[in-house]
């Protein structure tokens, strides 16, 4: 599947079957399958600073390189990995209410809302209600982990990139 999900993305059959002793070998090679650079995937950045990773991994069957697919639609929370946003993810870490401006928000797209109410029962914190047909979060309540994105088969909300990350990294959307 690529885009974004796990529900809503669009299906992309590659045809591979991966299987390893190590799931963090594992993800690597399927980011470099799929194009996304190792070094903006959080849990293989600390995999590999606690030493889980060593080198590269062995590859047993097909050579990843000749299996590469491209291009590939990457998830909207994708984050580049420059130093300039490792240090503002440091610095703004510092300040939860900061890193809210960095973070991708959730946004309705009123237009596929449908009212189902899914995002509304899964929100951790009921940032996520419905008003009349449609949903509505409120952000100043929202932590940003993306459930309702998640859980949305409609494809009905957005991330859209915080004000600072767009000033600090340019708009992407
Ligand atoms: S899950 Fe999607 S379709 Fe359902 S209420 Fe929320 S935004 Fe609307
Ligand atoms: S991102 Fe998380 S906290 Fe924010 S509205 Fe969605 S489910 Fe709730």
């Amino acid at each position: 599947m690529e885009g974004n999900g796990p529900l809503s993305g669009t299906p992309a059959p590659v045809g591979l079957i991966l299987a390893s002793r190590n799931p963090h070998a594992l993800d690597s090679v399927a980011c470099r399958i799929i194009g996304i650079p190792g070094d903006t995937v959080p849990t293989l950045s600390l995999a590999e600073e606690r030493g889980l990773i060593e080198g590269d991994p062995v590859i047993v069957g097909d050579d990843p390189a000749l299996l590469t697919i491209a291009p590939f639609r990457l998830p909207d929370t994708t984050r580049p990995a420059g130093l300039l946003m490792k240090l503002s993810r440091k610095v703004l870490a510092r300040f939860q209410r900061g890193s809210r401006f960095l973070l991708p928000y959730p946004e309705i797209l009123s237009s596929a809302c449908i009212g189902c109410g899914a995002c509304v029962r899964i929100c951790p914190v009921k940032a996520a209600s419905l008003h009349g047909r449609w949903a509505e979060i409120n952000l100043s309540q929202c932590i940003r982990c993306y459930c309702c994105h998640e859980s949305c088969e409609e494809a009905a909300i957005l991330l859209r990139q915080g004000l600072l990350s767009r000033l600090i990294l340019g708009n992407r959307q």
